[in-house]
């Protein structure tokens, strides 16, 4: 069955013509062995099911042969996904803002919110794993949707700054949500210039032509867009050049490793250029040490982000008096 397996996905290994077009697929297949002449028909179709997700799971285009550690895994998924969904019905999905800064004065600029989750039997669960089990299980819609309308309710605090939202790949794919985006946008009263959407490159990769349209219809509506974590995946000069982004994020491993690497900064400074030879400005994410910010500056970056200058609070934690004075200067938010 192996065997047979990897012949199926040697086989989708080229894309496949047909008329004009080009297609490139792929399979993910799950294998179970029937060990046990005890097990029905139906349990060794669900053990290949479980095998199959497994395979998606760990990269596509694979195959994966079940073992029983996989029903244990799914199982916590499941538990995870029904958490998950209770604690969004019951409004207990939290945000905290953390600041952008002027890179030369250290001013405010906007706020990025992130999305919290403190599960009552869990503690405190990272977004990198709520989000991708939203992802999974269709929850990222509404997810979504309480993040944009909470950060914009939020930032009617302080009018003067703008506001960062993520937005996941599976989001752009709802074509609903340009228009979800513009009802958010006049329920709570907000600019749409001050609105800035973070995305990061899955969904530009995989579905470049619809992206571009949905893109374009969010720059119509009057927010900007920015590709998130850049240097971390393939996002490449083509992408700066087809998609028009509005600001670009260097990816937190980039200047992580600024210091370290010796390599770090002559990519970091390559980087930079090339996007400010497209005319998109640079921020600088994951910014610990003045040292990494001296750089990030002088490679061109005009906005930066990161503990050195505040962590990720909650809204209430954000003052009026605080917004006003230049981050470097302010030991609140150190
Ligand atoms: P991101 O969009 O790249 O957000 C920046 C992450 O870096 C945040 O992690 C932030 O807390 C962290 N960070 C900020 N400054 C520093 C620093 O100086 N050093 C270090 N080591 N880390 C720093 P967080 O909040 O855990 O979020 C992780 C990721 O989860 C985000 O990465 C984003 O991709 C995703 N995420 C969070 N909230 C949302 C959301 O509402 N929707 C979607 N789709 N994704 C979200
Ligand atoms: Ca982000
Ligand atoms: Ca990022």
């Amino acid at each position: 069955a192996q065997d047979l397996a990897r012949l199926i996905n040697k086989s989708f290994r080229e894309p496949i013509q047909f008329a004009n077009r080009c297609a490139a697929i792929g399979a993910s297949i799950g294998i179970a062995v029937l060990d046990d002449p005890a097990i029905s028909a139906e349990e060794l179709v669900r053990r290949a099911d479980v095998a199959m997700y497994h395979a998606k799971e760990t990269g596509r285009g694979r195959s994966c042969l079940y073992v029983a550690d996989m029903d244990a895994g799914r199982a916590d998924q499941n538990q995870l996904e029904q958490e998950l969904r209770e604690a969004l019905a019951d409004g207990k999905i939290d945000l905290a803002f953390q600041p952008l800064v002027d890179a030369r004065t250290g001013a405010i600029r906007g706020m990025e919110a992130l999305a919290r989750w403190k599960s009552p039997t869990r503690g405190v669960v990272s977004p990198e794993t709520f989000i991708a089990t939203a992802e999974r299980s269709g929850l990222i819609e509404s997810l979504g949707l309480v993040v944009l309308k909470g950060a914009l309710t939020a930032s009617a605090a302080w009018p003067e700054l703008n506001i960062s939202v993520n937005v996941s790949p599976a989001q752009l794919r709802n074509p609903r949500f340009v228009e979800q985006v513009r009802a958010a946008l006049a329920q709570t009263g907000t600019k749409p210039s001050r609105l800035t959407l973070e995305i990061t490159e899955g969904y530009l990769v995989r579905q470049p032509e619809r992206a571009k349209k949905v893109l374009a219809a969010l720059r119509d509506v009057g927010v900007s867009v920015a590709l998130d974590d850049f240097g971390a995946g393939y996002a490449s000069i083509g992408y700066l050049r087809q998609f028009h982004f509005d600001r670009l994020k260097i990816d937190k491993s980039l200047v992580c490793a600024l210091g370290r690497d010796p390599v770090a900064a002559g990519v970091l400074q390559a980087t930079v250029a090339l996007a400010n030879a497209f005319n998109i400005p640079v921020t600088g994410e994951g910014v610990e040490h003045e040292e990494q910010a001296m750089l990030l500056r002088l490679a061109g970056c005009d906005e930066l982000q990161g503990y050195l200058f505040g962590k990720p609070r909650a809204a209430s934690e954000i003052n009026r008096d605080s917004i006003a004075l230049p981050l470097s200067v302010q030991p609140a938010f150190a």
